[in-house]
């Protein structure tokens, strides 16, 4: 039997927790949960549970992007770009940009090209949701999934967040509860492998796959569990409600309080905080996206945009030229890029 005649056999959530959640590797990214036509599986701190029985339709298992059934092949096949690096996987072009909307500036976390594209795409209409992660209003700086509906409400949700956000719970809530068919996706390069899967891999739930009009990936090199990352502020004396800002630049974690920098520590002191799944990880610069954006290779101020994808380059080269970003060429910083981008993936 070739590989293209495997048969598939039906699946369970059981599955699902034998290969991935029991083994400790799911990314909690959500698609699970939304895949479930009958609501039988609940997002926890811990990760994915069932609450009511399976109905053995294996949308959960076929979607996930850390099960046996994952074909990083099919994803990266299914990118109509022409070029590829061995590093950086497929690609259209790399450049530097940043926003030209100047309230972007003043809440988002490198030159706001995540936000800007979003905001551009619901102001012209091409989405009609965005997916992003806004912050909690109870727990300062814990993230949570949020289905944006208006331009504003993308702005609300700008900044990073390092702790891990089930984004794609959001998604099953713009299909199932909205009704929405035209859908930007954010996430980190887990929750974009979950995202392209649900478009690609034909078991999965389709349905959700084909309301998503654009995947915008960011770059990331790990994500914190929020309870450690409290819990290591605390030991540093760090009122997490005054925080202003988190970035990790230069190899250097850094807190700012009140707008002005209160800790900067080297990301190896953080190693307690990182989620476990971000271990068996090594894609850097979410590879399956059709724009992927990062602060690594660029000026301060400015993002890394990689366009891998038609898609990408239609929504990019739009908000170029209806003068929502403004864009240089990236230099070397494509080297530095590949550099790390190579690091992450020796490590997996
Ligand atoms: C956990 C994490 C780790 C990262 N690590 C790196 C790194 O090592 N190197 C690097 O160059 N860049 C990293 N990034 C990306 C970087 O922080 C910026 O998000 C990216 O440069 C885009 O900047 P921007 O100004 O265009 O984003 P903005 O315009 O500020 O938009 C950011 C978008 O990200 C979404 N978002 C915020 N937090 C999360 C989250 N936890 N999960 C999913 N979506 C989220 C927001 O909803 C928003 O839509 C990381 C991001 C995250 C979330």
């Amino acid at each position: 039997m070739s590989a293209s005649q495997v048969a598939v056999g039906p699946k369970v959530f059981g599955h699902l927790m034998a290969e991935v959640i029991s083994k400790r590797i799911c990314c909690k990214c959500g698609l699970c949960v939304s895949s479930c036509p009958v609501n039988a599986i609940s997002m926890t701190e811990e990760g994915p549970k069932l609450v009511s029985p399976c109905k053995a339709c294996g949308a959960c298992y076929y979607g996930c992007p850390r099960s046996q059934s994952f074909s990083a092949e099919a994803l990266e096949t299914s990118l109509d770009s022409d070029k590829r690096d061995d590093v950086l996987g497929r690609y259209i072009k790399i450049v530097s940009a940043r926003t030209k909307l100047d309230k972007v500036v003043a809440r988002a976390q490198d030159g706001g090209v995540v936000t800007t594209l979003l905001m551009y795409a619901m102001e012209k209409k091409l989405i009609d949701g965005a997916v992003v992660a806004s912050k909690s209003p109870i727990d300062p700086w814990k993230p949570v999934p949020r289905l944006a509906l208006t331009a504003e409400e993308v702005l609300e949700a700008a900044g990073t967040k390092y702790s891990n956000c089930p984004n794609l719970l959001a998604l099953g809530d713009a299909v199932y509860c909205y009704e929405l068919s035209k859908i930007g996706v954010v996430g980190v390069p887990c929750q974009v492998a979950a995202a392209r899967n649900v478009k690609v891999q034909p078991y999965a739930a389709t349905k959700l796959g084909t309301k998503i009009a654009f995947i915008i990936g960011l770059f990331c090199m790990e994500s914190f569990v929020h309870s450690r990352l409290l819990e290591y502020l605390s030991s540093h004396k760090i009122d997490v409600s005054r925080v202003s800002k988190f970035d990790i630049k230069e190899g250097k974690f850094k807190v700012y309080v009140d707008g002005s920098e209160a800790l900067s520590v080297p990301i190896k002191d953080m190693r307690g905080c990182v989620n476990e799944y971000c271990h068996v990880c090594g894609d850097l610069t979410a590879l399956y996206a059709d724009v992927s954006v990062g602060a690594i290779g660029s000026q301060r101020g400015w993002s890394t945009v990689i366009v891998r994808s038609s898609v990408g380059d239609k929504l990019f080269e739009g908000a170029v030229k209806e003068g929502y970003l403004e864009v240089k060429d990236v230099g070397s910083g494509v080297e530095t890029l590949k550099k790390i981008a190579a690091r992450k993936a020796s490590k997996k």
